[in-house]
Parts: C-alpha cells; sequence; structure tokens
C-alpha cells in the first residue's frame, strides 16, 4: 500500500469559497466516483504500483488543495458537508465536541470556526448526500493513514460503512 506522511494542515486561496459550495463539490465527487470506478481497476491492471501512486499524490494534492486533506485513507467527505473532519483539532467524525463556544468557533483554536459547525451548515446545502451526516461514523482506522481513500474504498478496506446503512445509489 503506498502511504505518505501527514502534513500540517493549512488554508489555501480560494479553498474556502469552494467549500462554501457544497452542491458544486457534491456533483464533483459523484462525477469523480463514476470516473475513477471505470478508470482505476483498468489502471491497475496495467501497471498496479504507479496506478495507486498517482491515486495517493493527486488525492494529496487536489484535496489537500481544496480540503485541507490530512490523508486519513477513509474520506467521509460527502457525509460532512464536504468539511474534512480530519481538520477538528480533536479528530472527531462524529462531532461536535461539548465545548463549540457561543460564536460557533473552535474549544481548541478560538479563532478557527468549528469544523461541525461549518460541516452541519454546508450538509444541509446538499442535494443527494444532505441525511449522510446523522450516520453515526466508527473510530478512524490509523492503519490506513497516508493512503488513498479512493483505493481504500475500491478494494474494500475503508470499512467504515455501518451495517445495515443503504448508500445513495449513483
Ligand atoms: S476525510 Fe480523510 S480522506 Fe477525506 S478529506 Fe478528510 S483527511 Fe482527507
Amino acid at each position: 500500500m503506498v502511504r505518505t506522511p501527514m502534513k500540517e494542515a493549512r488554508r489555501a486561496p480560494g479553498s474556502e469559497w469552494l467549500k462554501n459550495h457544497p452542491r458544486l463539490l457534491e456533483v464533483a465527487y459523484i462525477v469523480s466516483k463514476r470516473l475513477i470506478k471505470l478508470g482505476y481497476p483498468l489502471a491497475r491492471k496495467l501497471a498496479p504500483r504507479l496506478a495507486e501512486r498517482t491515486m495517493v499524490r493527486s488525492e494529496e494534492l487536489v484535496k489537500g488543495y481544496a480540503f485541507n486533506c490530512q490523508m486519513c485513507g477513509q474520506c467521509i467527505l460527502h457525509s460532512t458537508g464536504m468539511t474534512c473532519p480530519m481538520n477538528c483539532p480533536k479528530n472527531l467524525r462524529n462531532g461536535p465536541c461539548g465545548g463549540v463556544r457561543a460564536n460557533g468557533h473552535c474549544e481548541v483554536i478560538p479563532e478557527m470556526p468549528c469544523v461541525w459547525v461549518q460541516a452541519w451548515e454546508r450538509s444541509q446545502r446538499m442535494l443527494i448526500y444532505a441525511d449522510e451526516i446523522q450516520v453515526v461514523q466508527p473510530p478512524v482506522n490509523r492503519a490506513l493513514q497516508g493512503s488513498s481513500a479512493w483505493v481504500n474504498m475500491l478494494d474494500g478496506v475503508d470499512t467504515r460503512t455501518p451495517k445495515g446503512w443503504q448508500p445513495v445509489e449513483q
């Protein structure tokens, strides 16, 4: 499995605008999922190592720019209003914690808006995945840190989906 080390979170120019347009990102997610489902199995047959490395680097670049992706390897962006939960200083996957300030900011970093307040607000603007924020997520599997979430999803390594949950058909 190809892995990358964990990176420090950063705020890229324009990324806040993107994150505040969750419907646009939702469409991008659906299109990406279809393309990757079609293209990746073929690429892996031809050049397995290169295909996986390309996926890891692409996620680092694209999701790193747009979402401050921390490469957890188990992406739940579409379940959290296209807001990366790993940017929560407590790394909560089922936030928010009890410490959200009256102004909606983070308990740990007061100048930062609470990731989970943003996730809830943005999720409610989504068309297809708005309800997925109610899915209870299992604890993050640190063994997948630095690997490709898309590859993990396709390989069935990412077993985050709770039993009984019916995914949205695409
Ligand atoms: S949930 Fe994981 S894979 Fe998705 S953007 Fe956040 S750190 Fe990256």
